[in-house]
């Protein structure tokens, strides 16, 4: 039988969430349990030999706490959770134990660097061991990470690891304040573990040029204390939280979209998961990504910098923390609001009975729960920009339909094309002519896809195509005689 151990016992049963026991019943489990676990009969059990007042035991969703349901045999039952009562506070276990701080020192050099930091209560110099001792990983050395990076390595952390497939590009420098000119074309890790350098030559750093995916994402978290999601994608977004939550490591998470950003914290203590709160993505296309979308320059600073100080809050053990909360800003009205996140006992990761035990490549469309087999079967037809091109020339009678946001529209606009938001497509289908063909555009040829999808679910029978690759690869083509139109 799976036995699920929550955090805060975590420590009696060599730090693992979950462990195997053997029996039919829970007596049978719990005398197993503590024979493979001798350690753990401190836990659970008082002097008497009772068990303690503050565990309740559940087999699959049952209470079976008390003892009069003990020798209940449990079939079909998929797992037995051991679930204490938590009072919330400090933790018995800090983030980086006592243990640890006992093998850092601050030179006189650390003292003077650090001065700022001793002169507060809450972090001194234990709180400053505990900074030098952490090992913290950054995905993402973008507009979010800039800041995350810069301040964990003023702060003193002690181990930094900095992990982007990316390489830096001149429109990064708009946000991604880690970066300068001097770094464009350069990998993103690279260039961020200068930066470190340059700060505090004393912090050991990682720098990793590489894309999280199923295979690594393990390998890439495992032994640092701290994960901090600096990435813009659903997919990796997903990758990480499963990643962090599977090897037991706390992940600060922050997210930014033109002028709003959110952050929060998933997977600590026995707080709620990415998966708790978005139990899917927007499906794709549906919402621009923010390399779509755009952001504020100094947005990713705010959020950044918020996520920054809430790794350190974790790190020293103080303060209240975003766990089973979510920080929303809006930099343009100013307006900030704080969500309750609350842990989902359903979650496929983190609740009672989860269906996520490994760490999988994340089939997109199967969490967004769009695919269907009809749709796999009506395949969109695409026309690639040199296409199109030749279409407009030859003077043929087409339609243009132009799914993209003002905002985008107004950095290029595509001549002589019709304009309609996906969500006005059905209502608005008559100003097409099923007799004519139309050609759908976006930024790069995804929601024009979805906008195509939509308009046949709604019906229309005339021929649909999608412009592959959007404005982004058509650009050049249609602009390379106006000088971009910008
Ligand atoms: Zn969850």
């Amino acid at each position: 039988m799976k036995v699920i151990i929550s955090a805060t016992l975590r420590s009696f049963f060599t730090r693992s969430t979950e462990v195997e026991a053997a029996g039919n019943t829970i007596e049978e489990i719990l005398i197993d349990l503590t024979a493979r676990y001798p350690e753990a009969k401190r836990g659970l059990y008082d002097d008497e030999g009772k068990l303690r007042k503050f565990i309740r035991i559940f087999a699959g969703e049952e209470d079976m706490t008390d003892e009069s349901k003990h020798k209940e045999t449990l079939d079909g039952v998929p797992s037995v959770m051991l679930l204490p009562f938590v009072a919330g506070g400090a933790p018995d276990e800090k983030l980086i134990s006592d243990e640890r701080i006992k093998e850092v020192h601050l030179d006189d050099k650390d003292i003077d660097r650090f001065n700022k930091h001793l002169l507060l209560r809450e972090i001194g110099v234990k709180g400053q061991k505990r900074i030098k001792a952490a090992k913290v990983v950054i995905i993402g050395a973008g507009a979010l990470g800039s800041p995350v990076i810069q301040y964990l390595a003023a702060a003193g952390v002690g181990t930094i690891k900095v992990v982007d497939h990316d390489q830096v590009s001149i429109e990064n420098l708009q946000s991604q304040v880690i970066h300068s000119s001097r770094d464009v074309k350069r990998p993103k890790a690279a260039s961020a573990r200068d930066t470190i350098r340059n700060i505090d030559r004393n912090i050991e750093v990682i720098a990793e040029n590489l894309m999280v995916t199923a295979e690594n994402a393990a390998s890439v978290i495992e032994g640092y204390d701290l994960v901090i999601d600096c990435t813009d994608n659903y997919k990796s977004r997903y990758l990480i939280n499963d990643a962090c939550h599977l090897a037991g490591i706390p992940l600060v998470f922050g997210a930014i979209y033109q002028y709003e950003g959110q952050v929060g914290i998933f997977g600590y203590e026995d707080g709620p998961c990415l998966r708790c709160l978005y139990p899917n993505p927007p499906e794709p296309g549906l919402v621009p990504t923010c390399a779509e979308g755009g952001t504020i320059s100094p947005l990713g600073g705010i959020v950044g910098s918020i996520q920054a100080n809430e790794a350190l809050k974790l790190i020293i053990g103080t303060g209240e923390h975003l766990s089973g909360r979510l920080l929303t800003i809006d930099t343009m009205s100013l307006h900030s609001g704080m969500l309750k996140v609350k842990k989902d006992v359903n979650c496929p990761l983190c609740g009672k009975s989860p269906s996520i035990t490994h760490i999988e490549d994340i089939d997109y469309e199967e969490l967004c729960s769009i695919k269907r087999e009809e749709e796999q079967e009506a395949a969109v037809e695409g026309l690639t920009p040199e296409e199109l091109a030749g279409r407009i020339e030859s003077g043929e009678k087409i339609t243009i339909v132009d799914v993209r946001e003002p905002h985008e529209r107004a950095i290029i606009r595509f001549p002589d094309a019709l304009v309609i938001p996906i969500g006005q497509l059905a209502r608005r289908q008559k100003e097409l002519d099923p007799q004519v063909d139309t050609i759908f555009i976006c930024k790069e040829g995804k929601r024009s896809i979805l906008a195509i999808n939509t308009l046949r679910e709604a019906g229309y029978k005339g021929a649909l195509y999608n412009l592959k690759g959007g404005m982004d690869a058509m650009k050049d083509i249609i602009f390379s005689n106006e000088g971009g139109g910008l």
